[in-house]
């Protein structure tokens, strides 16, 4: 096909990439090629990748798209290490089916559950931890709805409900209202939580209408999935803007990827882009086992790396907390590098940000 030309060898895409003005999502390994982002010979390959884990690249990424290989280009364009099982890969890798007491509903701790409202996406990131699950099946039937939302309703320890997924901002307006009513109608429920790419991957849903649904109930804090500086574009920052100042809390979690994010300057420059749109760095998640992922996955001393030379450059609203989920649905526990060592009857060392240590020692009783 004319224009299907690959990334040449230096990454740098054809012209006709970089000026592509687009207003469809890309949802196949056709459409792919067509914009320039997969080389035509790649096209079987691709094809199995795509026949496990689905394609959906929205404009807005589209447009965030520089050179073959980029941060943006690397979180969205299937490649084919995905047909890479990986030895310690994991159909479930953070166990969401291990506490499971109604269909759609996880209740890992004892005071907050998740409910993934639908399976359906605005992207499909080459790296989901719920890849497996994740595609274009839609809401939540209302009978596993009206079940999970009995089993909250039953159970009073609950206090925060976490919207996720999939992306909760993929339904439409009029139904996250009456989801967050039906919710917020729960006396317990002090909190909702949405988990969302939207505000990010497709900025133009961030509307009137969605920010009245979330307005609709008393406390909705919305986290926005965001891994890199670039995919903040003029439109992102504008719908992270519309919400800031409609007064949503925003938070953002970020996931840790070999070959998007995985240094100091690049987590500093996109920490810093979030703090002054408003938006607190919260998470910063080690890559999960998901199959077909390792190729984006670091050590967690590297990690724990990036964390250090971070606390040293960074102010602490600009610092997430770097977790890992344990593989199996043991729950999130901080990897932070460790800069406390119990040296015994109540002496310590303490480690600073450049690496110097210094006694400490508990008051005597
Ligand atoms: S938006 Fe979230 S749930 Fe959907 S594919 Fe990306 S990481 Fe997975």
């Amino acid at each position: 096909m004319a224009g299907h030309r690959a990334p040449s060898p230096t990454g740098a895409l054809p012209d006709a990439v970089k000026n592509r003005a687009v207003s469809r999502p890309v949802t196949d390994v056709k459409g792919l090629i067509g914009h320039g982002l997969a080389a035509a010979g790649a096209a079987a390959e691709l094809a199995a990748v795509a026949r496990d884990f689905q394609i959906r690249i929205t404009p807005a990424m589209l447009a965030a798209i520089g050179a073959a290989g980029d941060p943006v280009t690397r979180q969205f364009v299937p490649s084919t290490e995905e047909l890479v099982a990986g030895a310690d890969a994991l159909p479930d890798p953070i166990g969401d089916g291990a506490h499971q007491p109604a269909p759609g509903l996880t209740h890992r701790y004892p005071d907050r559950v998740i409910l993934h409202v639908t399976r359906t996406c605005d992207v499909y990131c080459r790296f989901c931890f719920r890849r497996e699950v994740v595609g274009e099946s839609g809401p939540l039937p209302e009978a596993d709805l009206a079940a999970a939302l009995a089993y909250i309703r039953a159970t009073p320890a609950i206090r925060e409900v976490i919207l996720t997924g999939g992306d909760p901002l993929t339904l439409s307006s009029r139904r996250l209202a009456a989801l967050c009513g039906r919710i917020g109608a729960i006396g317990h429920v002090e909190v909702i939580r949405i988990h969302s790419r939207g505000p990010v991957v497709a900025p133009e849903r961030i509307d009137a209408a969605l920010i009245a649904a979330l307005k609709a109930v008393p406390v909705v804090y919305l986290v926005v999935h965001a891994n890199h500086a670039n995919e903040l574009t003029a439109a992102a920052r504008a719908a992270l803007a519309r919400l800031a100042d409609a007064g949503v809390p925003l938070l953002a979690q970020t996931v840790l990827l070999r070959g998007v994010n995985d240094s100091a300057g690049v987590l500093a420059d996109l920490f810093r882009a979030l703090v002054r749109l408003r938006v607190t760095p919260y998470y910063l998640h080690h890559c999960d086992l998901a199959r077909g992922t390792s190729h984006f996955r670091t050590t967690i001393a590297e990690g724990q790396q990036i964390m250090a030379e971070l606390r040293g450059r960074l102010s602490g609203l600009c610092l997430p907390t770097y977790v890992l989920d344990i593989p199996g649905g043991f729950g999130k526990v901080p990897v932070l590098p460790g800069y406390v060592t119990d040296t015994g009857k109540g002496n310590y060392v303490l480690r600073d940000h450049q690496g110097r240590v210094h006694p400490y020692r508990d008051p005597v009783r």
